[in-house]
């Protein structure tokens, strides 16, 4: 089988509301949507979404048709790594993490699904299934809600079955974050589970005395306190709190990641498909966390939840709130195993 043609092709609208997280206000829902197709006629799809920015998406459309794409023309598909490798030296010049890693991470996705839909498989299968569903957390809790849209979307949540919520804290005070926290307390019950996430403003010492309180509330981690290089301060903070550091988002490529591990700066590890590499480099970080005993949690989910559902350290996987007529149904909060050939209904 031969790659015959790579094509991106993007678009992107900005949303009514934005929504807020301590870092940044997500203006617009954009997508870069990667199509490879083969001589033998089984194509598959890797889809790049973008919160912001909005002609980030044809910027890498064009760095994917001009670049990335004509050099694996002619390409195994199946030599995911070693087409992976290669697209890594193309890129090395002008820096391969950035822009031009979410372009190699989209077709490393499209690759993966052309090998499962050749062999009539899903994505997990190839990968070697753990045999386990993956359970799963909604992460619905912007900043920018008011305390009622707060309790009145996490109760949405916790009626579609998912095992608790995440919500954004770093507002101006602390005091605003304990109201927020306690107000999602109160719809997702005891037994509920509340990640919070500062999306990396946090000093060290700002940090220690925020995760002290949130720790006491009962919350389940404490994530992206700081800066996301700051491995050090990282390190640093795990030491001092008991509620689990999870970091790693904005981490691009195994080789950041190794890191983390080595200076035992996270307690959870959380990989963005599209920062670390795609499906290749997400499942060899998740392989190298096991080893550190480090547990996965995926930093979104569609098409992650085959390298989770593959991990033997999956922990949970994230999700929006389910639209209104989703196929998806939770069963005892775990998102159940597509059977559909590659991605499926979960490249979606
Ligand atoms: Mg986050």
């Amino acid at each position: 089988m031969k790659i015959t043609r790579v094509n991106a092709v993007a678009s992107s609208q900005r949303r009514d509301k934005p929504i807020r997280d301590a870092l940044q206000s997500l203006d617009t829902r954009g997508t870069c949507e990667i199509s490879v197709e083969t001589d033998e006629g089984v194509c598959g799809v890797g889809s790049i979404y973008f919160g912001r920015v909005e002609k980030a998406p044809h910027t890498l459309a064009y760095l994917v048709n001009e670049v990335l794409g004509p050099e694996i023309l002619g390409q195994d598909p199946f030599m995911v790594r070693g087409i992976r490798d290669r697209l890594w030296q193309l890129t090395d010049y002008h820096g391969t993490v950035g822009l031009a890693l979410f372009g190699i991470a989209g077709i490393d996705i499209a690759l993966w699904d052309i090998m499962g839909r050749a062999l009539e498989v899903p994505v997990w299968r190839l990968l070697g299934g753990q045999g386990k569903n993956v359970p799963s957390y909604a992460m619905v809790g912007w900043l920018n809600y008011s305390l009622d849209e707060l309790k009145s979307i996490c109760n949405q949540a916790m009626e579609q079955g998912f095992r608790g919520v995440k919500m954004k804290v770093g507002a101006p005070t602390l005091e605003e974050d304990e109201q927020r926290i306690e107000a999602v307390r109160s719809a997702v019950g005891d037994k509920g589970l509340i990640m919070v996430d500062a999306n990396q403003v946090f000093s060290l010492n700002e940090a220690v005395r925020r995760g002290l309180v949130y720790q006491e509330m009962g919350c389940t981690w404490f994530e992206e306190p700081l800066r996301a290089d700051d491995t050090d301060g990282l390190a640093r903070l795990a030491l001092q709190l008991s509620i689990p550091i999870a970091s790693g988002e904005n981490n691009y490529g195994k080789r950041q990641f190794r890191e983390l591990f080595e200076r035992r700066a996270v307690d959870i590890v959380q990989p963005d498909l599209r920062r670390a590499g795609g499906v290749t480099e997400c499942f060899e970080i998740g392989l190298m966390a096991d080893a550190f005993n480090v547990p996965y949690a995926s930093h979104g989910g569609g098409v992650h939840l085959h390298v989770l559902a593959a991990l033997p350290n999956a922990l949970y996987m994230e999700s929006g709130l389910l639209p209104p007529n989703s196929p998806v149904k939770l069963v005892d909060g775990c998102y159940p195993l597509p059977e559909e050939p590659g991605f499926g209904r979960s490249a979606e």
